[in-house]
């Protein structure tokens, strides 16, 4: 029997269905009516079907670090493919699997040397959170389950993550969440902050937030705490001077354990293996994804400190030690990429890039101060952050055009949240092309206004 015409995708570089993918976090009523497109990438850019070039300014979705379809990513996971397309992570193994994980852990700070591997950011954050309570039941401990994650912060979209997270529309549509969380303030003060390049120099006072919920609660009662050490998809807020280290000694005071989710700040964003390195924190476990293999194959993981590593192997040895895994755990393909993806990383420096590359990219950024209805502009590492005035009739409508004719008429690709645009460049970007992603979106704030 024939299938249905309309099930059949002849053409995969200009389908004419658009019906049945329900995209993720998409508008997706007005996505279908003026479909944005790609069909391949390289570089910095992608082209769409009909061939035009769009310079990528978000590193696809905050991931593509060392650029897109890079050949040695690429011949890593095709002879991979040929080799072991697939293997059970549980009570098995593959070399790929143990050499990534030790090379991550040796770009890691501190005593952060063990890897538990997952397929994304939200499942490496479900995971951190099931480990921190975990642990405190081996420990014997067993009454401190409470988590407290932080107003405006993105753990993913797991039922932990939401729970934790403090973006009001990814929570309030989806019951009551995990009981026993609670949030710390966001950090952003516009009045006191704005135009700020880095670290805002207000704000470090706000992780005395912590003391307040411990006399509330009692530390017996606290498992961890967990925050992005810049808030990247609530609209790129730079962690205040001196807050994150405020954070870990309140957290070392009352022994609670810290959790850095680093899905974004990962992998050389702001010009360090981890933003843990700039700020001279070590954490109690790392969240990564996203950059671990350049974005190429889904993966995600947690670094955990020796110590809560050390503490679950413990009674018989033929019995399993955390129940908690998934069926594409250290995915080959996914390691493969990731071995390379590092090599790259190291091979070219590209950490070290983003760092020399900061200045450059702030000052060309922050250029754009005084263009219609530009509030506010923060940038940190590599990344970067413009809030728009709001159309008083349709908040986030500005920030949705400027993606739109982004996209459609000067060829730049950008990331929006509610009226913040987001911005994420490959690490392999070169000053000229900082200055055409500047020059593109002067062109398209303008036609915005
Ligand atoms: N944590 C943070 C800090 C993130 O930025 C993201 C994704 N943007 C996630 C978790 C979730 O990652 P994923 O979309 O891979 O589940």
């Amino acid at each position: 029997m024939n299938a249905h015409p309309s099930k059949v995708a002849k053409d995969l570089s200009a389908p004419n269905d658009l019906e049945a993918w329900w995209l993720p976090f998409t508008a997706n009523r007005a996505f279908k009516q003026k479909p944005r497109m790609v069909a391949r990438a390289k570089g910095m850019y992608y082209y769409t079907p009909d061939g035009r070039e769009v310079i990528d300014g978000a590193a696809g979705l905050w991931c593509c670090n060392a650029g897109h379809n890079r050949d040695e990513i690429t011949a890593a996971i095709q002879a991979q493919a040929a080799e072991l397309d697939y293997s059970p992570a549980f009570q098995f193994g593959h070399a790929g699997g143990f050499a990534l994980a030790s090379r991550i852990a040796q770009l890691a700070p501190g005593d952060l040397d063990h890897v538990f591997f997952c397929n994304s950011g939200s499942e490496a954050v479900d995971t951190a959170l099931k480990i921190a309570l975990a642990y405190w039941n081996v420990q014997g401990q067993g009454s401190r389950t409470r988590l407290i994650g932080r107003e405006r912060g993105y753990h993913g979209v797991g039922f932990g993550g939401i729970s934790v997270g403090g973006i009001v529309k990814n929570r309030q549509f989806f019951g009551t969440l995990l009981a026993g969380v609670d949030h710390l303030p966001h950090t952003y003060n516009r009045a006191e902050q704005a135009f700020s390049r880095g670290e805002p120099e207000w704000g470090a006072h706000l992780a005395d937030e912590l003391e307040r919920i411990v006399a509330l609660h009692d530390a017996s009662t606290i498992a961890a705490v967990i925050v992005e050490p810049m808030a990247g998809s609530t609209g790129v807020l730079p962690p205040p001077k001196g807050y994150l280290q405020r954070l870990r000694q309140i957290c070392d005071k009352y022994g609670i354990l810290l959790i850095f989710d680093e899905v974004i700040s990962g992998f050389g964003r702001l010009g360090t293996t981890f933003a843990a390195e700039r700020y001279g924190v070590v954490p109690d476990m790392i969240t990564f994804a996203k950059g671990v293999n350049s974005g190429t194959v889904p993966m995600g993981g947690v670094l955990v400190r020796k110590s809560i590593h050390d503490a679950f192997m413990k009674g018989p040895d033929h019995v399993i030690e955390l129940f908690h895994g998934y069926t594409y755990s250290g995915h080959p393909l996914a390691c493969a990429a990731g071995l390379a993806a590092q090599d790259i990383y190291r091979d070219e420096k590209l950490f070290e890039r983003a760092k020399t590359l900061e200045p450059v990219w702030a000052d060309a950024i922050h250029g754009l101060k005084g263009l219609p209805n530009v509030l506010d502009i923060r940038t940190i590492g590599l990344v970067g952050a413009i809030d728009l005035a709001s159309r008083p009739d349709a908040v986030g409508a500005r920030a949705y055009e400027a993606m739109d004719r982004g996209f459609q008429e000067e060829g730049l690709m950008i990331r929006v949240t509610g009226d913040t645009i987001a911005l994420s460049p490959p690490l392999i970007v070169t000053e000229d092309q900082i200055g055409e992603i500047a020059d593109k979106l002067a062109r398209i704030i303008r036609k915005v206004a």
